[in-house]
Order: structure tokens, then C-alpha cells, then sequence
């Protein structure tokens, strides 16, 4: 997505982000450059895909910092003319969030947890990851 791609001042921008203090004032500077590219953010994930946790769980320490929240971004696309959101991305990664595209995700309406759409649902299956027998848009737990 073009929008996203990085402004001629890029190498200017990417100082700027190495001397920002806190994840905080990064993402303020994410929303400013790229408007709507941070969607929402999400607690967890469904108990119905332990493997999306326990990924996050060891990412974070092996960085050694906190799990915080589940951000869901609107593009997620490295090329060599996304150094700005790859910054932005592993800014987040590495202040503990796990920063996914918004559109592979449904949020539960009971628990508000970030569930996988049905083609990521699929290729979980595939993988022989542990997933519902059947997808849906509610945990399992929520349905009972
Ligand atoms: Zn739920």
C-alpha cells in the first residue's frame, strides 16, 4: 500500500525515532506519519490457538520485557521502502507488544480476545497447530 511506503526524508525520520524515549512518543509519531495505520489493541489472544500465545510468550523473552498488548495494524509488509513501519513494527515488538495485520483477526464479542480469521484458521490446520474443529468468530469457551 503506497501510503505507507517511506517519505523522501526517511533517513531524517529514522534518527528522530532512535532518539524517541518511550514506546509512547513512537506511537505518536506512527500515527502522525501513517494515520490509521495502528487500528486497535487487543489483551489476548483466544484460548483456541495456544500457539499464537506461547509465540508471543517466548518472543518476549527472549527480548526480556514484559508481554503488553496485541496491536493490529492495518498493513504488514516489509519491502525496502517500508523502513519506517519495519522501525514502528519492531519498536512495538520489542516494547513487548505483538504487532499483527487487523485483517486476519476477528475479536470475540464476548471476550474480546483476537481470534484468527478462517483462511489463518485453515493454514494453522494445516500446520498441525492445535485449532478448533471448526472455525468461529467466538471461542469455544464463549459458546458454552
Ligand atoms: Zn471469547
Amino acid at each position: 500500500m503506497d501510503k505507507y511506503i517511506d517519505p523522501p526524508n526517511v533517513a531524517e525520520i529514522v534518527e528522530k525515532i532512535k532518539s524517541l524515549p518511550t514506546i509512547g512518543d513512537i506511537k505518536i509519531l506512527a500515527d502522525e506519519l501513517f494515520p490509521g495505520w495502528l487500528c486497535s489493541t487487543i489483551q489476548e489472544y483466544s484460548n483456541d490457538y495456544p500457539h499464537l500465545d506461547k509465540n508471543w510468550r517466548s518472543v518476549c523473552n527472549s527480548i526480556g520485557v514484559k508481554r503488553a498488548l496485541i496491536v493490529l495494524v492495518d498493513f504488514l509488509e516489509f519491502t525496502e521502502k517500508h523502513t519506517l513501519l519495519k522501525m514502528f513494527t519492531e519498536s512495538f515488538t520489542r516494547a513487548g507488544f505483538n504487532v499483527r495485520k487487523n485483517s486476519d483477526y476477528v475479536i470475540c464479542s464476548n471476550c474480546k480476545c483476537a481470534i484468527p480469521i478462517e483462511i489463518i484458521w485453515n493454514i494453522f490446520k494445516e500446520k498441525n497447530y492445535k485449532v478448533p474443529l471448526k472455525w468461529s468468530k467466538t471461542c469455544t469457551y464463549c459458546r458454552k
